[in-house]
């Protein structure tokens, strides 16, 4: 989709700080990071939200988590991390691609707010 941000990071038409990259996923920096360690797990491909998920994109998903906690790995948290996803507007969605939040370096306190 042109006019989403996180498809044209994933495109490299607009610029981000990239920590991996594969055929499937883009990894990179959040801009506003809310912890040491702040990533952005994205797919390729263009869905807006978990809740428009089809079947098929099960392991799509699945390959997003795998590559979280293989980055989790990369960046030393094996102390423990967070992994969200932020499903629509009261979800605390602001972005309309799907993307997994990493967050570490800190402890994580719950419930999240
Ligand atoms: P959401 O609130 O949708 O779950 O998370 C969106 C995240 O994307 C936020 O943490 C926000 O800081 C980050 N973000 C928004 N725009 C950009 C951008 O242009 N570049 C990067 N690197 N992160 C962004
Ligand atoms: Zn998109």
């Amino acid at each position: 989709m042109t006019d989403c941000i996180f498809c044209q990071i994933a495109e490299h038409k607009m610029s981000a700080k990239i920590a991996y990259e594969d055929d499937e996923v883009v990894v990179f920096h959040d801009i506003s990071p809310q912890a040491p360690v702040h990533l952005l797990v994205i797919p390729r491909k263009h869905i807006a939200r978990i809740s428009e998920m089809d079947a098929g994109d099960a392991k799509l998903v699945g390959h997003m988590i795998y590559t979280a906690k293989q980055q989790a790995e990369k960046f030393n948290l094996a102390n423990g991390y967070r992994l969200v996803f932020n499903n629509g507007r009261e979800g605390g969605q602001h972005v309309f691609h799907i993307h997994l939040h990493l967050l570490g370096g800190r402890p994580m306190h719950w419930p999240p707010g």
